[in-house]
This record gives C-alpha cells, structure tokens and sequence, in this order.
C-alpha cells in the first residue's frame, strides 16, 4: 500500500488526504510502537556530513545526522520519526545516546589518528527544554575527555526564543564547558533581531531554502549577503547548508560565506566511510 504524504496546509498544520488517512496513521501508530524498541535493538545509527571552511577549503567538522533502519520498512526518514521521538518524549533517551554515541565515534576517529575537531549534534525543542540537558551534556563530555571545541551543539531561533531568559543562561553555561553552539536553520523561523544580539551563539547555519536557488536568485543572495553581514558584525562564523554545486561554493564565497555543508562536498555518510572519504577528497 502506497504510504499518504502528508500535505502542508497554510498555517503549519497538516493535513491527510482522507482516502489514505487510516494507512497514515496505521504506519505512524506502528512507527511509535517500534521506535520504543529501536534503541535497544540496535536499529539507530549516526550519519556525518562534512563542513568545509572555503578559505583554504579546511574540514572544520562534522555534522552528526539520526538514521533508523526499520526491519520491514527500511530507512525512515528523520522528519519522519523525529517528531514522533518529539511528541512522545523518546526524543530524551535517543537524544542522550546521540550525543554519547557521536562524541564516542570522534573520539574513537581520534585514537586511530584521523583528525577531526569536531562534531555537531541536533538538539530537538523537548531535550533543550528538558531541565537535566546540561547535565547530560556534562556528563557526556566528561566521560569522553575531549578537548574544548570537540563538540558542537544546533538549536533552532524558536527554540532559544521560546523562554530567552532561561535559554541564554543555559546556552551560556554550555558554553562554559567548551561547547560550540550553532543556530540551525536559520531564517525560516521568527527571526528576532534584537533577542538574537543576546543569544550567545557562535555560529548561524544559514537554512537550505536560501541556497537553493542562491545563483539565479537576486533575492536569495540579497539575504545571504545581509545574514552574513548581521552574523560577522556580531562575531559570528556563517555556514551555508545544503550546498548542491560548485557554482553556489563561489558565490557563497563572494558573499562572505565561512562554511559550507551539502552534498557538494559530501552526503551524509556511514562512520565507517569517513577516512576513506577524507583520504579520498584530501583532508587526511
Ligand atoms: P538539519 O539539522 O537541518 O540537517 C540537514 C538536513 O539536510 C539533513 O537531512 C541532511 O541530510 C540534508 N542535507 C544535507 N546536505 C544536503 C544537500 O546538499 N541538499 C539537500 N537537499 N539536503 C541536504 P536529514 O538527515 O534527513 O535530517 C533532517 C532533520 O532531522 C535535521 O535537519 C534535523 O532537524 C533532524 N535531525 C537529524 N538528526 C537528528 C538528531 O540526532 N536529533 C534531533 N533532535 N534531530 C535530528
Ligand atoms: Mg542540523
Ligand atoms: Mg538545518
């Protein structure tokens, strides 16, 4: 049975077409059940996409990406089980082993003498909100040994602006422990200028809807340039994602652009692959 995609209505909320609602929500009831058990059987995994300073064409990390391998279904994507992780509170535990498993896998690459400063880790609306995340962290981080820097941590703008008080105290204790914090997606969501001078980030991760079409597209690069400029005036290094082409690498070098991430340089990738892919494409 064909599976309903479910179609995005004005106004954020979605809607299923009614001829495919039930086997909607048969597979989603089915997904929530399996991901309760996906964890302990092993299905979860981390993928690493590369991200590439353009001066010097340097590997500056790796961003960590979520994959589940479901027995009967196979690959489920992220924006699929992810909010179902969300809603039902799973996002804490899977959250934690993301963490833990990422800073293991740098850390292991370390011990073989592939070097890699750091990694980057998505942190959903839930685990930012949840009172024991720096601790957490903390934990993580002290059972890895790992230099300050090692570890870079994505939040989104709502999610920082959602309780700003209690978000920059804890972002600026992150901080504290060595953690590199990045805006995900940014431009997509409330932008809030003057919160944004307050949130004690150190990255802003420009969303993939402006690099789409950022060659042909005046506008596009017309927010590019500005977000570039609003970010360096406040310190801030600047990475483009999904970077697709080699014409968008040089016009995101022409606007100021600090880092790119994309399938360009490199797709998402299984652990196992990385120093073949950095051997391959000269980084090692
Ligand atoms: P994100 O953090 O913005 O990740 C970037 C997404 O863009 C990834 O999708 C990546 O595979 C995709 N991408 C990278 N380069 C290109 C490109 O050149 N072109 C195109 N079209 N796409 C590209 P993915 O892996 O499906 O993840 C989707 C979202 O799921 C992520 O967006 C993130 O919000 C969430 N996610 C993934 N892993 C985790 C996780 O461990 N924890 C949490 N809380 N969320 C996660
Ligand atoms: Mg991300
Ligand atoms: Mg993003």
């Amino acid at each position: 049975a064909e599976t309903a995609e479910p179609a995005t209505v004005p106004g954020g909320t979605v809607a299923y077409y009614s001829a495919e609602n039930s086997a909607t929500r048969g597979r989603r009831v089915r997904l929530l059940q399996d991901l309760r058990l996906a964890l302990e059987r092993g299905e979860l995994s981390l993928a690493y996409q590369p991200q590439i300073a353009l001066v010097g064409e340097r590997l500056v990390g790796f961003e960590a990406l979520l994959r589940w391998y479901h027995p009967e279904f196979g690959q489920v994507a992220p924006s699929e089980f992810v909010p179902l992780a969300e809603e039902s509170g799973l996002i804490l535990p899977i959250g934690t082993w993301v963490l833990r498993d990422a800073l293991r896998q740098l850390k292991a690459w370390r011990v073989e003498g592939i070097d890699i400063e750091r990694v980057a880790v998505n942190l959903s609306p839930r685990q930012f909100e949840d009172p024991g995340l720096f601790d957490a962290v903390w934990a993580v981080l002290d059972e890895a040994c790992l230099p300050k820097g090692s570890l870079e941590l994505e939040v989104t703008e709502s999610m920082a602006l959602h309780d700003p008080v209690r978000a920059i105290e804890l972002m600026a204790r992150l901080r504290e422990l060595g953690v590199v914090l990045a805006l995900d997606d940014f431009g997509t969501g409330y932008s809030n200028l003057s919160q944004l001078k307050r949130l004690p980030v150190d990255v802003i991760k420009i969303d993939q809807l402006f690099i789409r079409q950022i060659v042909r597209d005046a506008g596009d690069a017309a927010i590019v340039r500005a977000v570039v400029a609003l970010a360096h005036g406040f310190g801030l290094k600047v990475v483009a994602e999904g970077v697709e082409s080699q014409a968008q690498v040089i016009k995101l070098a022409q606007l100021g652009c600090d880092v790119c991430q994309g399938y360009h340089y490199g797709a998402p990738m299984a652990a196992n692959t990385v120093s073949g892919w950095m051997r391959e494409r000269g980084f090692a």
